[in-house]
């Protein structure tokens, strides 16, 4: 029987998996990849060490809760059922990819590395895959336009021109990321493919970035890492003509703690997370920044006002603190305002308070006045700074926004618009908390769009089946 031919546009996470899987199911597969080398960015992940998956998706009622949308959230929860955690670690065992499992202060979760602590060699497995099942890389092509004939009923033809060449194909998945890194290669160009085809579009925004703050003492702590619980504020309202152009507010769900669809469009006014706080010369950083960054990056687009309240001692209640800095009053009574804090907080964050309280340095301790010690009191539990942007795509780990979730079958992965069409990974408006979610949504979507591609036989009827459709 003749091979069905897959195109793969995207050589990235999710098109490595879908090669892999839709040429183990008899496809003859070709990747198109428009940089140099594919799976860049995959080379990047988890610092190096790429963290591949998260122990929560075992359990299907904790894992939606890390999946965002602007559109359909719904879509995270099929893909997941149909491909998830455990297919993953299978999957990964079976190319020699040992996981090894970590834990962080703050998450119960266990985060899935390589044994190898190495990212390279999770793209080497999948590399060696693809080759040992005869899938083509082709590399530095640079893609002009993709065309869709309906050849019959039931078969379709697409044509992709490039700088060099056409390539033909009878399905085509496209898997070209987002727009975070675009170093890596994912720099949004191939949301251009779908959109021509006639999906709906969400967003884009970054996500998983760092947030600048308002502040001219961040000079002074930049570089302390402390361990805090910040807690992400915006105002109830925005721009309204804007909110009301961009559909974005209808669409913000809150805090997922269910499994409810977004369309209920509850819009909270905070959202939490806790971990090692980083604090840089622009502002804050580091994983509990980017865990509540996606929703700073809507807020701002829609012109709220966003504020994170830091709380530097997340263990300790505030009448506890008030009751050791009472202590300390006594106890340090005999030295100056600059050790009061010593030994208790790191030194930078000990003179921010102190001067924030208005207190010199050289004061005596036991000056203090119960005033003051409420007002540290304070200052440490929450201590609020005004977000003005976040860093932007460059320093991105994900992007907010995509293919509208809802046009995309997720038991194949297959457009509702062009039959023999499918999309993988983030291009598709799913974006994941940080912990390794974002490339099991790769894995998964790869997965399911691969084996979809090589082995549908039986097309649903299109409304316009025998329209053409050229994308340009
Ligand atoms: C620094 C960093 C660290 C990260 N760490 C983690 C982590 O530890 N765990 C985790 O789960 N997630 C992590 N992520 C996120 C994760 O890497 C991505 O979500 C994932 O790689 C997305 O896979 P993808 O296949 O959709 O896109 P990508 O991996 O971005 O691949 C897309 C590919 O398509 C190619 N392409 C784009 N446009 C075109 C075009 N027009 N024509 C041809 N080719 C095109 C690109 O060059 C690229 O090779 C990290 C991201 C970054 C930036």
């Amino acid at each position: 029987m003749k091979k069905k031919k897959v195109i793969i546009i995207g050589g990235g996470a999710s098109g490595l998996m879908a090669a892999v899987s839709a040429a183990e199911n008899g496809a003859e597969v070709t990747v198109l990849e428009h940089t140099a080398a594919i799976g860049k960015k995959l080379l990047s992940t988890g610092n190096g060490r790429c963290n591949f998956t998260n122990s929560e998706l075992k359990d299907p009622k904790k894992a939606l809760r890390h999946y965002h949308s602007l559109s359909d959230r719904s879509l995270a929860k099929k893909v997941l059922d149909n491909f998830g955690y455990d297919d993953t670690l299978k999957f990964f065992r079976r190319i020699g990819v040992e996981p090894k499992f970590r834990s962080y202060a703050y998450d119960d979760s266990r985060y899935v590395y390589p044994m190898s602590d190495q990212a390279s060699s999770v793209l080497r497995a999948l590399k060696l895959q693809a080759d040992m099942n005869n899938v083509r890389f082709i590399t530095s092509c640079n893609i002009y336009n993709v065309t869709h004939i309906n050849t019959s009923p039931s078969t379709s033809l697409f044509v992709v021109n490039a700088e060099n060449a056409a390539y033909r194909s009878d399905a085509l998945i496209i898997c070209t990321g987002g727009n975070a890194a675009p170093k890596t290669g994912s720099d949004g160009s191939g949301f251009n493919f779908p959109c021509a085809f006639g999906h709906t579009m969400w967003g884009f925004l970054p996500s998983l970035c760092g947030l600048k703050c308002h502040g001219s003492f961040f000079k002074a702590i930049k570089g302390v890492r402390h361990d805090c619980r910040i807690k992400l504020c915006m105002s109830s309202s925005g721009n309204e003509e804007f909110e009301e152009k961009n559909r974005l507010q209808r669409h913000m769900e809150g805090p997922a703690d269910n499994f409810g669809f977004i369309g209920d469009n509850k819009l909270t006014e905070s959202y939490e997370s806790f971990g090692e706080l980083q604090f840089t010369e622009y502002g804050i950083s580091g994983i509990p920044v980017f865990q509540v960054s996606r929703y700073a990056s809507i807020a701002l687009k829609i012109g709220k006002t966003v504020r994170v309240i830091i709380d530097m001692m997340p263990d300790t209640s505030e009448e506890e603190l008030k009751l050791k800095l009472d202590e300390r009053r006594e106890l340090l009574a005999d030295r100056t305002m600059e050790y009061f804090f010593n030994g208790m907080l790191n030194d930078k964050l000990s003179a921010l308070v102190t001067d924030m309280a208005h207190l010199k340095p050289q004061l005596g301790i036991y000056c203090l006045t119960d005033e003051d010690i409420d007002r540290m009191c304070r200052l440490i539990k929450s201590f609020s700074v005004n977000v003005e942007d976040t860093t932007g795509f460059d320093n991105a780990q994900c992007t907010v926004g995509g293919i509208d979730a809802g046009e995309i079958d997720p038991d194949t992965m297959e457009s509702e618009i062009i039959p023999d069409l499918f999309f993988a990974g983030e291009l598709i408006d799913v974006d994941g908390d940080c912990g390794g979610y974002n490339l099991q949504w790769a894995w998964s979507t790869g997965a399911i769009a691969g084996k979809s591609a090589a082995c549908r036989q039986k097309r649903k009827i299109y409304p316009e089946i025998f329209e053409n459709n050229v994308m340009e």
